[in-house]
């Protein structure tokens, strides 16, 4: 019987522990459900499709975030451009799509601290070379929607890019020479020309930091997500989770390239 009272009042201090733990900002939500990542999966090795599932480095990161706070992980894959509007409607609590931390973002949510530091390069015909921005002026330049490269071919080129819904379709469009040139994020960039002999990128036009975003006003969330990149750097960890998934996404690409 005493063992039995024991162990009630424990479960009861228990529940109050979990309950004064509850961060205050986010009353709602419910701590057993998983947590809800919202990205664009068009991104390797970000984030991209192995089958069904939703893989790579980001989605290692918010993994990580999750098992911080004792939740399981499901993901959303939207269009890059309703990445953060979804953020801040409330349909995820993180979000991570190998975004760009700018001034005009950080207007409307809040970044984590910066998990690698990058930049956009020029993908560009070996036979009809373009290896710096003032060359790519005035060129049909391919980039995907709602990115940092269509903000770069507006304010330093001074001109409309040509749109698409991911750096593989804006690709799609250089090798059929309905663009010129094909400005996108290196990374993505360096996987789509893996078995490209006749293609080529170029150097940084830019330098960039990508972040994970989550909803302004939630200081606890946004210390946890922080802890857990800081973990993953200090660690190790992330230059791992780089390679591995580095590596995956470059066989998928060329094995999709085989099965051409
Ligand atoms: N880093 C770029 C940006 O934030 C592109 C991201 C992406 O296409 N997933 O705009």
């Amino acid at each position: 019987m005493k063992k039995i009272a024991l162990t009630l009042l424990a479960s009861l201090l228990a529940a109050a522990a979990a309950f004064a733990d509850e961060p205050a900002e986010a009353p709602a939500a419910d701590a057993q459900a998983p947590v809800r990542m919202i990205t664009e999966a068009t991104f390797p090795p970000y984030e991209f499709r192995q089958g069904t599932d939703v893989v790579g480095i980001d989605v290692e990161i918010c993994k990580a975030i999750a098992a911080e706070l004792g939740r399981g992980l499901v993901v959303e894959d939207v269009e890059f451009d309703s990445v953060l509007p979804s953020l801040i409607a409330g349909k995820a609590e993180l979000a991570a799509a190998g975004i760009t931390v700018t001034e005009d973002r950080k207007m409307k949510v809040d970044f984590s601290v910066p998990y690698v530091r990058t930049g956009i390069v020029l993908v560009y015909a070996k036979a009809d070379p373009c290896e710096d921005g003032a060359s790519a002026a005035g060129k049909r330049i391919g980039v995907q929607n709602g990115t940092t490269s269509a903000d770069y071919v507006r304010e330093q080129l001074g001109q409309e890019p040509e749109m698409f819904d991911s750096p593989a379709s804006a690709f799609a469009a250089l090798k059929q020479g309905k663009v010129d040139v094909v400005i996108a994020d290196i990374d993505p960039a360096k996987n789509l020309i893996k078995g490209e002999p006749d293609y080529d990128i170029s150097d940084f036009l830019t330098v960039e930091e990508y972040a994970v975003a989550i909803k302004k006003g939630q200081p606890e969330l946004l210390a946890t997500v922080n802890k857990v990149i800081e973990g993953l750097q200090d660690s190790g960890r992330l230059d791992e989770i780089v390679d591995e998934w580095t590596a995956k996404a470059d066989a998928l690409q060329s094995a999709g390239e085989a099965a051409e």
